[in-house]
């Protein structure tokens, strides 16, 4: 009867340990420095849209850009062809030490943003970069598994751990295709951050917490729009898993990555 030997010379140590019930608390519950006059962003929207088209490009698929934007410039990103996730990194376009900082804006806002959030920037700057103004997903809401779109959950896809898990080096990866963009205006490999994953879907299983990730809801026509709320440099990469309806390491066809189309408008001056 090995099973009923106790494992510590004291048997009443040995009792399954019990821990009292506690209700969650939210740690930053919409703190007023981060709420936003909705209006006044409203109509910093109208005015944006009915301004100038300062930019228009598209994001080939598997492959990412950058661009400047001036402070106040509104940043629509569409899916133009079909369903397709993005990893977006910004930056101070005069000082690229102060970029995106997804973990402070989780805890600001929550694991998925929408309109009206904003993303910050790393300490000890803590500002905001820029304000979610429109969404098309923001009815998906939160889904019976827990999931959502528009993550800061944390991370990109990159060469580094897809060589760990499948033991093969690639380049096909948004950290590799963020990184080749900056390089191009300077930055390099270190520069590239934590990302806003747009249009994907994403959780944390119920039992196990484990990462998971859902073919992205997003679908031609859907679009993400964020004012800048100082100057900017923004990247952008239309990631390698397409909609990411495929494990990270498993191969993904290419004929289910597309591209992402990218405007820039900025109001007229008065
Ligand atoms: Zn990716």
């Amino acid at each position: 009867m090995t099973e009923d030997r106790p494992t510590s010379l004291c048997p009443k140590l040995n009792k399954p340990r019990e821990f009292p019930k506690r209700s969650p608390i939210i740690c930053y519950d919409k703190p007023d420095a981060v709420m936003i006059d909705r209006t006044a962003y409203d109509k910093a929207r109208h005015d944006a849209l009915l301004g100038d088209v300062v930019l228009t490009m598209t994001v080939p698929k598997k492959s990412a850009k950058t661009w400047k934007m001036i402070k106040g410039d509104l940043c629509r990103i569409t899916v133009i062809e079909g369903s397709q996730v993005g990893d977006i990194n910004i930056w101070n376009l005069h000082n690229p030490k102060e970029r995106f900082y997804s973990g402070k804006t989780r805890q600001l806002h929550a694991a998925h943003l929408t309109t009206y959030d904003r993303l910050w920037s790393n300490l000890p700057y803590l500002r905001p970069l820029a304000t979610v103004i429109a969404d098309s997903l923001s009815r998906y809401g939160i889904d019976e598994d827990g999931g959502s779109v528009h993550d800061v959950i944390g991370t990109r896809c990159d060469n580094h751990t897809i060589e760990l898990i499948t033991g093969k080096p690639t380049n096909d990866s948004c950290h590799s295709y963020l990184t080749k963009a900056v390089e191009k205006v300077g930055l390099t490999e270190d520069d590239v951050h934590d990302v806003w994953n747009i249009f994907m879907c994403t959780g944390f299983t119920k039992d196990t917490h484990q990462y998971f990730c859902k073919a992205s809801p997003s679908r031609k026509g859907d679009y993400v729009e964020f004012i800048a709320e100082m100057d900017l440099l923004v990247g952008l990469s239309a990631c390698p898993q397409g909609d990411v309806s495929i494990a990270v390491g498993q191969p993904v066809p290419d004929n289910i990555c597309y591209p992402l189309g990218v405007e820039v408008f900025r109001r007229k001056e008065k």
